[in-house]
């Protein structure tokens, strides 16, 4: 029996063929799933993911999304897309703080809706960061000296063989925009986070300053947020490196350094995936060759080989 029709045998469900994964992304680029499942509880995605690692079978998730380039030729194997699996519940705990507990598939703009609602801090940073609580555990997605991992009590996963494991958070650890969760392959399935009790107005206005971060960045556009990291150590910022390098306005097809951000690449059509990663080449060696500094990716790649 074929991979595909053991796992429909497994999980007495029918995966989906040939699934276009532009639409799932923010940068609306990109290939199809060989073949794509969106699993409808914690439990089948365990199935499905532990399936693949043990028959050999490359599997990759999808949350929201915002910080994915796709192949052009797609994705072979099994697609994951987490976004049904999206519940979330707060509770009081004993040291007064409170604890969110959300399954990977939440999406972060909706927890914070939740606590700017009834009072919870914690999440502020989140203003305007797309995509789900799981995909931003990998990425430790944060804004100013913020970032989600700081909230972390812990974070369940699949690991590589298939096993459940429940990591604290003295088992992690997080930087800038790097996570102890992406060094091997698992699957994040749901994590509780330590939020604090405050004024509706208190978590409102530090909300309003993170977003008072964001007014040199394009809005509306279909971007995946910043695409390189900061080089850091006393090291001028990606954005202002682009910038200076003369890649703000770059296009390639539909593809287009931002005017606004140099460090946002926006679809502005029908960009494809491959448009995308030239212009993301083209202004790294633009960089390099003023500055010696070959920018890392904050973007993560899905599939490939890219070259
Ligand atoms: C306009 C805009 C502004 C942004 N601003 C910011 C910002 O200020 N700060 C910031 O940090 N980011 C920012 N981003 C980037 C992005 O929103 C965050 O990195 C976000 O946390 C990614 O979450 P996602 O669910 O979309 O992940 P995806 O893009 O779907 O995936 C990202 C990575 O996580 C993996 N992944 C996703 N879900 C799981 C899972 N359940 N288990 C295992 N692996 C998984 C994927 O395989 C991939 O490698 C911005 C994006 C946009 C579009």
């Amino acid at each position: 029996m074929q991979w595909p029709a053991a796992l429909e045998r497994q999980l007495n469900t029918v995966l989906e063929k040939q699934v276009p994964l532009a639409p799932l992304t923010t940068w609306k680029a990109g290939g199809n799933a060989e073949t794509f499942l969106a699993p409808r509880n914690a439990d089948e995605a365990h199935g499905a993911f532990a399936f693949c690692r043990r028959e050999g079978v490359p599997v990759w998730m999808i949350g929201g999304g915002s910080n994915i380039l796709v192949h052009p030729r797609g994705l072979p194997g099994l697609t994951l897309w987490m976004g049904k699996i999206n519940t979330f519940t707060f509770s009081p705990k004993q040291d007064g703080t409170f604890l969110l507990e959300a399954d990977a598939g939440c999406s972060i703009r909706r927890l914070l809706h939740f606590c700017l609602a009834y009072g919870y801090s914690g999440l502020e940073f989140a203003t305007g960061i797309h995509g789900t609580i799981g995909g931003a555990l990998i990425c430790n997605a944060g804004a100013g000296q913020d970032a989600v991992g700081q909230k972390v009590e812990w974070v369940e996963t699949v690991e590589e063989d298939g096993t459940l494991r429940r990591w604290k958070s003295s088992e992690l650890s997080f930087r800038y925009r790097f996570s102890s969760l992406r060094e091997g392959i698992r699957l994040i399935t749901r994590c509780g986070l330590k939020l604090l009790k405050e004024e509706r107005q208190v978590v409102l206005e530090k909300a309003q300053r993170f977003w008072s971060l964001r007014k040199a960045q394009p809005h509306g556009a279909n971007t995946a947020g910043c695409v390189f990291k900061n080089p850091g150590s006393g090291k001028e910022p990606a954005g202002f490196l682009l910038d200076r390098s003369g890649c703000k306005g770059m296009r390639n097809g539909d593809a287009r350094v931002s005017i606004i951000h140099a460090n946002f690449i926006e679809n502005r059509g029908s960009a494809s995936a491959s448009e995308i990663w030239e212009l993301i080449q083209a202004c790294r060696r633009k960089v390099y060759e003023a500055s010696g500094i070959w920018l890392e990716l904050e973007v993560n790649l899905l599939g490939g080989p890219w070259d």
